[in-house]
C-alpha cells in the first residue's frame, strides 16, 4: 500500500482508491480471503492518517458478481464480472483466450455470441444487485479479441447492456488496465459503448487497473483526449458519492 501511495504522490495525484477484489467463494485464487478483509480496510484507515495532509487514501472493493454484499459499505464499489458459470464449473473469461473459446465449445456448441450475450446478462444482474458506485471493464469479454466489434448485433448487444446498467449506476470505469498489459490499444469500453454512456447522460471515471505502481499512470493522458474527442468534459472537482468527493470524473 505504501508503495502504491508513494508513487501516487510521485504521480501528483490529489486521491489514490484501493480496490481490492472482494472474497467470492469460487475464485478463491485472485479474490481476498475473508479474515483478510478487515485487515485491509484497517491498512487502509491507517494508511489515510499517515498519508494525512500529502494525498486522500479510499478503501472500495470490486466486487465480483458471486461475492456477499457487505454489511457496511465501503467508500465505493466497483461491480466487476470476471468469470462465467458453466454447470459447477467456473470459467474465468479475462484469464486466457483458449477459456473463452473452452466455454463457447462445451456451453454452446462453439457459438461465441451466446457467451457475449451471457456475459452482459450477468453484468447487468450484478449492476441491479450491488448497485455500485463504479461499473467495472464493462466489456471485458473483448479482451483476447474474439468478439468483432464492429458486428451490428454485438454492439446493439453491448451498447443495450450498458444503457440497462445506467438505470442503477451512471459511473463507468475507462480501464487502461489492457493497455498496460499490452493485450489492447484502446481502453474498456470501446467508443461506440461510450458515446451511447455520454449520449443518456452517464460519466466516466479514468482507473489504470495496473497492479503495479510503474504503470499506474498508463494511458492517462491520452484518455483525456480520447473522452475530450467523444464529448466528454472533464470535472476535476466532482463527486462519486457521498464518501469519495473531489475527485476527476467526465461527463
Ligand atoms: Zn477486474
Amino acid at each position: 500500500m505504501d508503495t502504491m501511495i508513494r508513487a501516487a504522490i510521485g504521480y501528483g495525484f490529489r486521491a489514490i482508491g484501493f480496490s481490492e477484489h472482494s472474497y467470492a467463494p469460487l475464485q478463491s485464487s485472485y479474490c481476498m480471503p475473508p479474515e483478510k478483509t478487515d485487515d485491509y480496510f484497517r491498512e487502509i484507515r491507517e494508511a489515510r492518517e499517515r498519508y494525512k495532509g500529502k494525498i486522500r487514501v479510499f478503501g472500495g472493493f470490486e466486487l465480483d458478481k458471486d461475492s456477499e454484499l457487505p454489511d457496511d459499505r465501503p467508500d465505493y464499489i466497483i461491480a466487476s464480472v470476471h468469470e462465467l458459470m458453466c454447470g459447477d464449473i467456473n470459467y474465468p473469461v479475462d484469464w486466457s483466450e483458449s477459456i473463452q473459446r473452452e466455454l463457447a465449445e462445451v456451453k454452446y456448441g462453439g457459438d461465441m455470441f451466446s457467451v457475449w450475450q451471457e456475459y452482459y446478462g450477468e453484468v447487468v444482474r450484478h449492476v441491479e444487485r450491488s448497485r455500485p458506485d463504479i461499473i467495472g471493464h464493462f466489456d471485458l469479454i473483448t479482451k483476447y479479441s474474439l468478439v468483432d466489434e464492429s458486428d451490428p448485433g454485438y454492439m446493439e448487444l453491448a451498447a443495450g447492456a450498458a444503457v440497462r446498467c445506467m438505470e442503477t449506476c451512471d459511473t463507468f470505469e475507462l480501464n487502461t488496465g489492457a493497455i498496460a498489459r499490452h493485450l489492447r490499444t484502446v481502453p474498456y469500453p470501446a467508443d461506440f459503448i461510450l458515446r451511447k454512456i455520454k449520449e443518456k447522460g452517464g460519466r466516466v471515471i479514468i482507473t489504470s487497473d495496473c497492479h503495479f505502481p510503474d504503470r499506474m499512470t498508463c494511458w492517462f493522458s491520452e484518455a483525456e483526449d480520447y473522452l475530450g474527442a467523444l464529448g466528454f468534459r472533464q470535472d476535476p472537482h466532482a463527486d462519486l458519492n457521498e464518501k469519495v468527493k473531489d475527485i476527476e470524473i467526465w461527463y
